[in-house]
């Protein structure tokens, strides 16, 4: 039997290059070894304010670039996560099996919440990691390929499982993390110290969006922040604009560092990106193409309701055992 992979994007925003290579493709180079499952996270998207009509739109839009991206509806389960009630129940229950102190040391929420202390930390984004160890644990997940931002969320789900485990008897699967060693933190172009976000607001110069119109991605690329070392080189400390470049080129191309810095020995960072960023219009151009055929209401519509009957079927099953282990039923 085949075992379980499983892996989500909150809609809480068009997709990245960064949600592509991190998580998206290395999900679509592996279906056919699993039971595969992918879903649009969208009670993630609400851990703060969201515009409704935003969130709604983008469920559809994430949904069609998934599509677009390779996922094939015949191998993947695709669903949306508010249509299998049971995440919002077994999260609830996961929450009480938590430490304050587990959830306060996550890397995302220590990020994060110091952007909001003005207002106030939200709630939701303290908990949210709870509602992930429910999203993975509800299949049976044996691997969750993500970003690296999201390995210690997985390592949490690892840790919850065993300890509920222990206290109520075998009830959860074991989940193992993949985050591959190439372009599992795509960095802003424009800021190479941190992440390439989705929902970052501003002026988006530093961010790929996978729908971006070719020429002004091109441009993002080529106006991307470097060094003045003048050598292609891989050293994410010292180079960190260009390592971010070399990753997103290998990656797509699957050329290795070594081979890229000996094609380019003694020439100039303009050429280089010039390659990156016709390596990454090309990329955009076929999932944009791609993007058009399966961005139909009939056709999401369809892949969303026959998804959320399939795995509605196995988290059922599995929130179950949890409140039958629990004494709740
Ligand atoms: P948001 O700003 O809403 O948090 P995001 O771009 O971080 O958006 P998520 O929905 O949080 O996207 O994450 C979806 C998947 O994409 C996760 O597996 C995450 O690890 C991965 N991912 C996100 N950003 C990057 C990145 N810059 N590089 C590599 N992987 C990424
Ligand atoms: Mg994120």
């Amino acid at each position: 039997m085949k075992k379980t992979m499983l892996t989500g994007v909150r809609p809480s925003g068009n997709l990245t290059l960064g949600n592509y290579l991190g998580a998206i493709k290395n999900f679509v180079d592996r279906q056919e070894q699993y039971n595969s499952y992918i879903f649009v996270a969208d009670l993630h998207a609400i851990t703060g304010y969201i515009e409704p009509q935003k969130v709604k739109e983008s469920v559809k839009n994430s949904i069609a670039i998934y599509l677009a991206c390779g996922i094939n509806p015949k191998v993947t389960t695709i669903f949306k996560q508010s249509d299998v009630l049971e995440h919002g129940t077994l999260g609830f229950i996961m929450t009480f099996q938590t430490k304050m102190g587990e959830l306060s040391r996550m890397t995302q929420f220590k990020c994060k919440s110091n952007q909001q202390t003005k207002e106030g930390v939200d709630t939701g984004l303290f908990v949210y990691p709870t509602l992930m160890v429910a999203d993975i644990l509800l299949y049976n997940t044996a691997i969750v390929p993500v970003g690296k931002d999201q390995q210690q969320h997985v390592e949490l789900t690892r840790d919850l499982a065993e300890r509920f485990n222990k206290r109520y008897g075998k009830t959860f699967e074991m989940p193992d993390v993949y985050v591959a060693p190439v372009g599992n933190k795509i960095l802003n172009l424009q800021n190479p110290l941190e992440k390439m976000n989705k929902s970052d607001n501003g002026d988006n110069k530093g961010t790929i969006f996978l729908l971006d119109d070719i020429e002004v991605a091109k441009k993002k690329i080529m106006s991307a922040k470097t060094d003045s070392y003048n050598n292609v080189h891989f050293d994410e400390d010292n180079q960190p604009g260009i390592s971010n470049l070399m990753s997103i080129l290998s990656k797509i191309t699957d050329e290795s560092f070594e081979s890229i810095e000996k094609r380019y020995k003694n020439k100039g960072y303009g050429e280089f990106k010039k390659e990156v960023a016709q390596v990454v219009a090309e990329l955009l151009l076929d999932i944009q193409s791609k993007y058009k055929t399966y961005n139909d209401e009939i056709i999401l519509d369809k892949i969303l309701k026959e998804g959320a009957m399939q795995a509605t079927n196995i988290a059922k099953q599995t929130l179950s055992r949890a409140t039958k282990a629990l004494g709740l039923n």
